[in-house]
């Protein structure tokens, strides 16, 4: 071999690992996702994450009463806007039909609903989706194979069945235990909370865990029980500013997850978890190094 292709070869083998190596998941790793294509998701959050410079998805749908009710609902060029300043437009298909498994008519129509999306993405220039959101958080494993084959690549769901709906409480995401097509809400927000119940799913971002956290409307007039005041939403995300945390989109997940790596059981982390719930423990519960010295062996 002359030193010339030597060269070339090494050269192309560098780039090619640099494409396809993940990088190590740091700790205060978080997603961001903003769900329901709610009008204050452009003229509140839409500015805070410009100032702070984070990354983050916008799960649209056309339910609700979005084509007719444009004080609540975002427009298409709204939505279009979100894409050009670099945030990520994912898929929370047409009509928000919720998918459970006592509902087989919802799960029938969840092709269509997410083409459907699909097709006016396309038709105002913005990439066809790879992130999805189940709509009202309800999940069907059923529902695996028809994103797979949408090809969305990771997909959200809230915080049950480990937790209750109601008090928005969640699990950080465990890839390799968890499906990246079922990956659990830390926290969805509430009206009620405090710094206190946000702190509780973004700082489960360490060991190896990411958090992905979900938003509706800041404010939300159209969904009340999903309300997040602009001043705590604003606390939020001086919290993670201030604290160091990396702030991305989900299709980001991807420089430090390998989708293709799915679990033989996705439903024993959730199992796992409802244990950890009932007997009062917590996932951080694990034998920890003791020191810098013992960390090195690990
Ligand atoms: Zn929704």
């Amino acid at each position: 071999m002359n030193i010339r292709l030597l060269i070339l070869t090494l050269f192309f083998s560098f780039i090619v690992s640099a494409v396809i190596a993940l990088e190590p998941i740091p700790d205060k790793l978080v997603v961001l996702t903003f769900d329901d294509s709610v009008k204050s998701h452009f003229t509140h959050v839409r500015p805070i994450l410009k100032k702070y410079g984070f990354g983050a998805t916008f799960f649209i749908t056309e339910g609700f009463d979005f084509e007719t009710n444009k004080e609540h609902y975002m427009t298409w060029d709204e939505i279009v806007q979100l894409h050009r300043d670099g945030f990520e437009i994912g898929n929370h298909t047409k009509d928000h039909m919720k998918i459970k498994p006592e509902k087989p008519e919802a799960l029938a129509q969840l092709k269509e609903q997410l083409e459907a999306i699909n097709l006016r993405c396309k038709e105002h220039g913005i990439p066809r989706p790879t992130s999805f959101a189940y709509p009202g958080n309800g999940i069907d494993p059923a529902a695996v194979p028809i994103l797979k084959e949408q090809g969305i690549v990771f997909a959200r769901r809230g915080g049950a069945p480990e937790y209750p709906y109601k008090d928005g409480q969640g699990f950080a995401y465990e890839p390799g235990l968890d499906h990246p097509l079922l990956i659990p809400s830390a926290c969805d927000a509430r009206p009620f909370w405090k710094l206190s119940d946000f702190k509780q799913g973004a700082d489960q971002a360490e060991f190896g865990r990411i958090a992905v956290l979900q938003f509706h409307g800041v404010p939300d007039l159209a969904h009340p029980w999903v309300h997040t005041p602009v001043e705590r939403f604003e606390e939020y995300m001086s919290y993670l500013a201030k604290n160091g945390f990396k702030v991305i989109a989900m299709r980001d997940l991807a420089l430090y997850v390998d989708p293709e790596i799915i679990p033989n059981v996705p439903n024993f982390v959730i199992e796992d978890r409802k244990k950890s719930i009932a007997s009062g423990t917590s996932r951080d519960d694990f034998r920890k190094p003791r020191d810098e010295e013992e960390f090195k062996y690990w």
